[in-house]
């Protein structure tokens, strides 16, 4: 599709990721652009430089009064929140206002898009759905919330078979027009809050999904969770289920297949196919409906059964989520670094059934460990703790398992050398964030792995 922007003016609202990369192609399609951030020009740094370099007008620190009402059109980052004063003003003047997926998303309309949303597990589905998609020979971009801006698979449309990209609540609002070929919602649990007055309006947003949809395209929902299912209803195109258990919820809309787990993988149901999960990559039941969501996407997007499979079995895996780093002296050592909540460390013990030494602490979230404790019974052998949250955590275990205070992520590496024998593995899924001893929590991870490599 031609987008007429050559010479439009045209406001990018907020210069991180996302909006320099919006602001990249804005310019390559020849709009005269204005760049706007609270943050002030030291603040922006090198981005500043960038958007000057590009032959763009920069507006930093506070929202001039009626900048945006003079645009043609203004996009906007996806951190961006849509309500605010300015953003609605403009609107209600009549100027066209696109989340940066949106515009990204009119010039690349002729690649059929496959998009993934939930609160859990979308950047796994997308880096899996990618990974089947250029299985089967496509030439795929993989990008959006994960990693790669949307807008930079737009810079060059004609080299891409398919776009496989994750969708955050916040980037759903800003679309108008994206339709995706095949569209999948993971699950819902309460989240960002922050951001939306309630439950149901997070899930209205994650719906828009849908809501471009026509009947040759699919959808693909978690028929385990009643409150997917339930947004399904919207979908005008078929609706595509995946379960743990083969029982839909209650009230499912009629389903044109299922994607069922079965010991050792899962199978589509509908098409007569099985397909085995031996991938290290993804262990867990929560991995497992990631993988049937993959699958779906793949498969109904046109990849083959065999391509697929080898696909999942291939998959290198994300780094920081249930990531095994190394198997020493029969001893698995884990980087689950990514679970800053004790959520995440419920769906992490899942994924084992006996032999844990369990790395966990640093900065609490508030939330009761009870449930973490509980669901480590007969697979959690020790807690080694770390960071401030250390003696809550030694706390919630008194009397269950072992706890070793070990202050230091070093030194919690060490204890586990010393205490896990064969056949035993060392978990550091803390439950906390990470900014009491790290930068993030790829930092954590980074220097996890660093440790342990150097055992
Ligand atoms: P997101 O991009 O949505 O944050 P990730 O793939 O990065 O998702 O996974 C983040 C964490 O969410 C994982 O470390 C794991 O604890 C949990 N998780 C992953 N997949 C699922 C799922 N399908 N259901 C529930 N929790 C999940």
């Amino acid at each position: 599709m031609t987008l007429a922007l050559s010479g439009q003016k045209v406001l990018v609202f907020g210069l991180a990721k996302s909006g320099v990369a919006a602001l990249r192609l804005l310019r390559q399609q020849g709009a005269d652009v204005t760049a706007l951030d609270a943050r002030g020009e030291d603040a922006l740094g090198a981005v500043a430089h960038e958007v000057k370099a590009l032959g763009a007008t920069l507006v930093s620190g506070p929202t001039p009064p009626g900048v945006l009402a003079s645009q043609d059109l203004v996009v906007v980052s996806p951190g961006v929140p849509l309500a605010l004063p300015e953003i609605q003003a403009a609107r209600a003047a009549g100027v066209a206002v696109w989340g940066e997926v949106e515009l990204a998303g009119r010039l690349l309309s002729g690649v059929p898009l496959f998009g993934i949303t939930g609160t859990n597990g979308k950047s796994t589905t997308t880096a899996l759905t990618g990974t089947l998609f250029a299985s089967g020979g496509k030439r795929t971009f993989v990008g959006g919330n994960l990693g790669r801006p949307f807008s930079e698979a737009a810079m060059s449309p004609d080299d891409w078979d398919a776009l496989v990209v994750e969708l955050s609540s916040y980037q759903l609002e800003g679309i108008r027009t994206l339709r995706p070929r095949g569209a999948a919602i993971l699950n819902l649990t309460p989240d960002h809050i922050d951001r939306y007055p309630s439950h149901a309006a997070y899930g209205e947003a994650k719906a828009r999904i849908f809501q471009q949809q026509q009947a040759g395209d699919f959808a693909v929902v978690n028929a385990d969770d009643a409150d997917v299912l339930g947004l399904a209803r919207a979908a005008k195109a078929p609706v595509y289920g995946f379960s743990l258990t083969g029982k839909p919820v209650a009230d499912a809309p009629a389903l044109a297949g299922l994607a069922v787990a079965e010991p050792g993988g899962f199978r589509l149901a509908f098409l007569g196919e099985h397909y085995t999960l031996t991938n290290r990559a993804l262990r867990g039941a929560h991995n497992a409906q990631n993988a049937m969501a993959a699958a779906l996407l793949a498969r109904l997007g046109g990849v083959t059964s065999g391509e697929v499979q080898a696909g999942l079995d291939g998959y290198p895996g994300l780094p920081h989520r249930l990531e095994s780093v190394r198997v020493l002296d029969g001893v698995e050592w884990v980087n689950d670094s990514k679970a800053t909540n004790v959520d995440s460390v419920l769906v992490a013990l899942r994924a084992f059934s006996s032999g844990v030494w369990l790395i966990a602490g640093g900065k609490g979230k508030g939330a009761p460990y009870a449930p973490m404790v509980e669901a480590g019974q007969g697979k959690v052998k020790g807690v080694l703790t770390i960071g401030d949250d250390a003696d809550t955590l030694a706390r919630a275990y008194a009397g269950a398992v072992q706890v070793h205070a070990c202050g230091t992520l070093a030194q919690a590496v060490a204890r586990a050398r010393e205490l896990a024998e064969r056949g035993d593995k060392v978990l550091l899924s803390p439950a906390c964030a990470s900014f009491d001893q790290f930068k993030n929590f790829e930092d954590r991870g980074d220097s996890f792995k660093r440790l342990v490599e150097a055992l």
